[in-house]
């Protein structure tokens, strides 16, 4: 089949898995930890990435691979690997290319979990993060550069302020400092926004969202769009550029061209950070990622007339989704997602906390979960939940207001999602 030419669609239902004569239609769980071979040479030839094949499933795994396949051909990249988690995702995206001693520039507003293992976690390992305003000026974003500095981070629409990030702008600025834009685009999803499109060069996603769609599988993804050219700063990458003793002095971009940062971070960050995928849980995103292209529609339909509601009553203090004419971002949205955004929706009520607590604990479709992104509605406040650890300092860089309440509009029947919320705030008058 020749992907290119095949639309989201038809990729979500059926990219990757392709099967030969007589093997399963369906993708099949490779529930192996190991592969077998004939001779002592060919299992050699796997260990010093002369051959491709699969060895151990730390490393690649046939089921991960394939959905991996499908997520690389709905992104337009050249390759990608699933992760456990979209922690890790993120994690390996920047660690593949920053050792200690080493910068990047982020977005501030992006998830509490990324925010802290950016601020904090990588700092303890040597890796220094400034972060920026999302609608920071260009000449703002510049001089947060540094000599050291070795990519520009950011999230397509941020979690749970929903920042609408302008990729192509920033696209622009990290190559005129020649260095890679990785955009987390776990929000918008390939159906509703492709990165790569517009010049972002490496992507990242927390599956355990709309792609699995259905909460059952945390997990996360990295693809790259095979654009960056290492080689062109090589200075800056010489964990890419030059020879890698752990792999007898194998040179990623000399032996696999467009494949150098997909393969390093597989053979090389896999190999000694684990991390993967289980086959299980990558079976499962595929059944979601079948659906994709069906429920991102429905959720961001829902999300608008839940959204335009909820600005019309009285309750309500503010309400902040990109759909709305009324969002700082509305005209960034349509541009990079005329067809929609996501079924997230941040806002809040007229009062104290006290109130926003009454009214969450007063729903009944829509339950309190620390999840989002998922087929049925659900809530949270950030501020004593997701982003408890944050200081208010923080969560105001991060666009996170103490009183906002994140609502994430599943797939049910939007008058059914609005009567439930007229309940809850009636209960609360
Ligand atoms: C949830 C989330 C993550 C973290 O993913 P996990 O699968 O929970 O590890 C990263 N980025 C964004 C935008 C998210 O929403």
């Amino acid at each position: 089949m020749e992907k290119k030419k095949l639309s989201p669609s038809t990729l979500c239902v059926q990219g990757g898995w392709q099967p030969k004569k007589g093997e399963p239609r369906v993708l099949p769980i490779y529930q192996s930890t190991t592969f077998k071979y004939d001779t002592s040479e060919q299992m050699a030839r796997l260990f010093d990435l002369e051959d491709s094949g699969y060895f151990y499933t730390r490393l690649q795994n046939p089921t991960n691979d394939a959905v991996a396949a499908k997520i690389a051909a709905l992104e337009g990249g050249v390759g990608a690997m699933l992760t456990s988690s979209g922690q890790a995702a993120n994690f390996y995206a920047i660690f593949n290319i920053c050792q200690a001693g080493d910068h990047f520039v982020c977005s501030s507003a992006i998830y509490g979990g990324t925010f802290n293992l950016f601020a904090v976690t990588l700092k303890k390992l040597g890796i220094d993060c400034t972060f920026i305003n999302v609608d920071a000026t260009e000449e703002e974003i510049d001089q947060a550069f540094q000599p050291n500095t070795k990519a520009l981070f950011g999230e397509t629409i941020s979690n749970p302020s929903i920042d609408v990030l302008d990729i192509e702008k920033f696209a622009r600025i990290a190559h005129k400092h020649g260095v890679p834009l990785i955009v987390d685009n776990t929000f918008a999803t390939p159906i509703n926004c492709r990165p790569f499109e517009w010049g972002a060069d490496i992507v990242t996603h927390s599956t355990t969202k709309y792609m699995d769609g259905h909460a059952t599988a945390v997990g996360g993804v990295i693809v790259d769009s095979g654009n960056f050219d290492w080689e062109a700063h090589a200075e800056k990458f010489p964990g890419l550029t030059t020879p890698d003793e752990s792999y007898h002095g194998l040179t990623y971009t000399k032996a696999f061209g467009k494949m150098a940062y997909m393969t390093k971070a597989t053979a090389q960050l896999m190999r000694d950070l684990g991390s993967i995928q289980s086959p299980q849980n990558a079976f499962l995103l595929n059944l979601g990622l079948e659906t994709l292209h069906l429920r991102m529609p429905r959720h961001c339909e829902n999300a608008q007339k839940v959204a335009e509601w909820l600005e019309a009553q009285p309750q309500v203090a503010w309400v902040n989704y990109c759909g709305l004419k009324s969002s700082k971002h509305y005209e960034l949205a349509q541009k990079y997602m005329p067809n929609g955004s996501c079924g997230v929706i941040a806002f809040g009520l007229k009062g104290s906390r006290e109130e926003a607590i009454q009214f969450m604990d007063a729903l009944k479709l829509a339950c309190i979960v620390t999840h989002v992104a998922d087929a049925r509605t659900c809530v949270l406040h950030p501020a004593s939940h997701t982003h408890r650890q944050l200081t208010d300092e923080q969560l105001r860089e991060a666009g996170v207001a103490p009183d906002l309440i994140r609502l994430s509009v599943g797939i049910e029947d939007a008058n059914d999602i609005i009567a439930d919320l007229q309940q809850a705030m009636e209960s609360v008058k």
